[in-house]
């Protein structure tokens, strides 16, 4: 398994993660919106994604899978819903400011047909390796994807580890053997 980075690394927007394998996964496929004109990952063809959250720097790139081949897209109910309304919106503001998107409403209505919803803690088949999403505690819906096969990798995205008035803390997984995680706010 090989790890690329195709964006938010060293950088805050477009996260996108591609874990390389017998079938490549993509985690993750946003938009760098600031500063201006956005900025979209460039990606090759993957198996499958995975959307962790319905912010715009995670979800807002991911109608620009459909656009040339089929992408099986996973996530849970509360980011495709608050996703497409936040996709949806950036479409009219594209449009207004004049930048447009590297997608069209067709691309986006292909991303919710080939969207597979999965509760927490669900384990979905991709490859060789069993994934399941774990709350990150950041924003409704949002989470954590851990895969399990040689390997043990966790995917923190937006984590939050304290409760908050909204949500609950994140749940993490024990011993895992690669931790991707962001670091927004970290101190190095
Ligand atoms: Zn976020």
């Amino acid at each position: 398994m090989k790890i690329k980075i195709l964006g938010s690394g060293q950088e805050v927007g477009r996260s996108s993660i591609v874990l390389e394998d017998k079938k490549d996964v993509m985690l993750d496929c946003g938009v760098k919106i600031e500063p201006a004109p956005p900025k979209y990952p460039h990606h090759e063809k993957v198996h499958a994604a995975i959307m962790t959250h319905a912010h715009l720097d995670h979800i807002g790139a991911a109608p620009t899978l459909e656009k040339k081949s089929k992408t099986h897209i996973f996530m849970n109910d509360i980011t495709l819903e608050l996703g497409v309304m936040l996709i949806k919106d950036s479409m009219k503001i594209g449009r207004i400011e004049g930048y447009g998107t590297p997608f069209s409403e067709k691309d986006l209505k292909k991303t919710i047909k080939m969207t597979n919803l999965v509760s927490y803690h669900e384990r979905f088949k991709i490859g060789d390796y069993k994934f399941s999403l774990w709350n990150s505690g950041h924003i409704p819906g949002s989470s954590g994807v851990l895969a399990e096969g040689d390997k043990k990798i966790f995917y923190t995205s937006d984590v939050q580890t304290t409760d908050s008035h909204l949500l609950k803390r994140c749940q993490l997984p024990q011993n895992v053997d690669t931790l991707i995680m962001e670091s927004t706010y970290g101190q190095y």
